[in-house]
């Protein structure tokens, strides 16, 4: 008996949809590793036709947003097939602090003469909204990448548009259980899975969620020439750790909010940004050398790019970007314990 997601509670709809259900079934889709399948059957090739674990991802996180879902092997994968589906000549909007792989996907794709790119800033939704009116592809992030600006995604998901425009958001921070950009106006939704829907750091993968199935099935045939399909381990991961998204995500969100308050009460600490939900923070300390001293000195909370797991990760973003405070520090809080975690943050900051 299949379940409807309008009906469940997100943290059910989570953890029991997308199972086998015949009598003797396993509980779990298996990793199946193979390459192709003997003809007959409705599988043909593993870039064309995905494995019942990697549709159970595609609806479990898809069925979140009551959306179709299409997985990829990575976000920037997932990113890449929104970008490749615009026409030469268009218009493309971006945030101009956002995930640096995006803008430079927009940056690349500028350079070859293929659209033009307006960068703004994410609260500045006049701008948005007037941009909205012309572009081809507005592309949001909310909150952004590493700044947590959090934009008005409702006055811009019903701005007038082109009857072809495209409005996407990268809701990778949020997820849909903070944020349902869909609700709001978008027409897809991107998330790097390998963040908050893997939820341990082992695994890269993206998906794209939108409502048009037309679009659906475009971006599928896409990602089969593209061959930007999961691999089989990668969406057996993603699977397993879909499920307890809802604890991970509120345990690490109450364990942000704490250390945001702390840190705003630390003489080393110059700004603190927490949107007031999530578990990113991004704070600023005196200096570049000082932000890499404090990120080298933890011991619990690691010295790692990426987000979103349950380990906590920190780093120096603007290792990445000059555009970023040099002392602007991004953390990405985990699971462990939160008295654990300050005693590790307060120690370094200390120093
Ligand atoms: N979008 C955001 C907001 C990200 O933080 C990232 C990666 O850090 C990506 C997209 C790209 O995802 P991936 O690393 O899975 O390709």
């Amino acid at each position: 008996m299949s379940l409807d997601p309008h009906d469940l509670d997100p943290a059910t709809w989570l953890i029991a949809a997308g199972r086998p259900e015949g009598p003797g079934d396993a509980l779990n889709h298996p990793i199946i590793a193979t390459s192709t399948f003997e003809h007959g059957g409705q599988r043909v090739y593993s870039r064309g036709e995905a494995t019942e674990a990697w549709e159970a991802l595609e609806l479990v996180v898809g069925g979140l947003e009551r959306a179709h879902g299409v997985a990829y092997a990575s976000g920037m994968a997932a990113v890449s097939a929104v970008f490749d589906q615009l026409s030469v000549g268009a218009t493309v909007v971006i945030p101009d602090d956002c995930y640096h792989g995006v803008s430079q996907v927009a940056a690349t794709g500028e350079k070859l003469g293929r659209w033009a790119v307006t960068s703004l800033p994410m609260d500045d939704t006049a701008r948005w909204v007037e941009a909205r009116a012309t572009a081809d592809l507005v592309w949001a992030e909310s909150p952004t990448n590493p700044m947590l600006i959090v934009g008005d995604l409702e006055a811009i998901g019903r701005a007038p548009h082109r009857p072809h425009a495209r409005f996407v958001v990268d809701n990778t921070f949020a997820t849909a259980l903070r944020q349902q950009p869909l609700d709001l106006g978008a027409d897809a939704v991107m998330q790097s899975s390998t963040k908050f829907i893997g939820g341990h750091s082992d695994l890269l993968g993206g998906i794209v969620t939108t409502r048009d199935a037309a679009y659906a099935d475009t971006l599928r045939s896409a990602r089969t020439l593209a061959g930007s399909v999961p691999g089989t381990l990668e969406t057996f991961l993603a699977l397993r750790g879909v499920r307890t998204l809802a604890m991970r995500l509120a345990t690490a969100e109450a364990s942000a909010a704490t250390i945001a308050a702390r840190l705003a009460e630390h003489v080393a600490v110059d700004v603190v940004r927490y949107p007031g939900f999530g578990a990113m923070v991004s704070f600023d300390v005196a200096d570049a050398e000082t932000a890499d001293r404090v990120c080298q000195s933890l011991r619990v909370i690691r010295h790692a790019t990426s987000l979103g797991g349950v380990e906590s990760l920190i780093e120096r973003r603007s290792r990445y970007s000059d555009t970023v405070p040099p002392g602007l520090v991004r953390l990405s809080v985990g699971c462990e314990g939160t008295e654990d975690l300050w005693a590790d943050l307060a120690r370094a900051l200390d120093q």
